[in-house]
């Protein structure tokens, strides 16, 4: 196996969610193996509110799923700059403790 081939088994698609519309922006192409924290903020152009906003990260078997992000979104975990108000960890310490 050369390593081109190898380098190939290791790209995954992520998904990212806007935190100020909540809404899928545009999949990037990742290499994958290096796993940031769950739910990762990354600044990028969103399509409908016309502007560079926090986007979270979902990798396709990642820690962090799209049901986490809603929760998030939902409970308004994130600021008008797309920043968390409660680190992840906390956040869903705090949710799961409150069912
Ligand atoms: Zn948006």
């Amino acid at each position: 196996m050369s390593k081109h081939n190898k380098n190939i088994r290791n790209l995954s698609i992520s998904d990212f969610y806007c935190t100020q519309c909540g809404l899928k922006g545009v999949p990037i192409l990742r290499t994958a193996g290096r796993e940031r924290e769950p739910g990762h903020l990354k600044k990028l152009f969103c399509l409908n509110c016309q502007k560079e906003c926090n986007m979270v990260e979902i990798k396709p078997r990642g820690k962090y799923t799209l049901d986490d992000f809603l929760l998030e979104f939902e409970h308004g975990n994130f600021d008008e700059n797309g920043n968390r108000k409660k680190v992840w960890k906390q956040f869903i310490r705090e949710v799961k403790n409150n069912e």
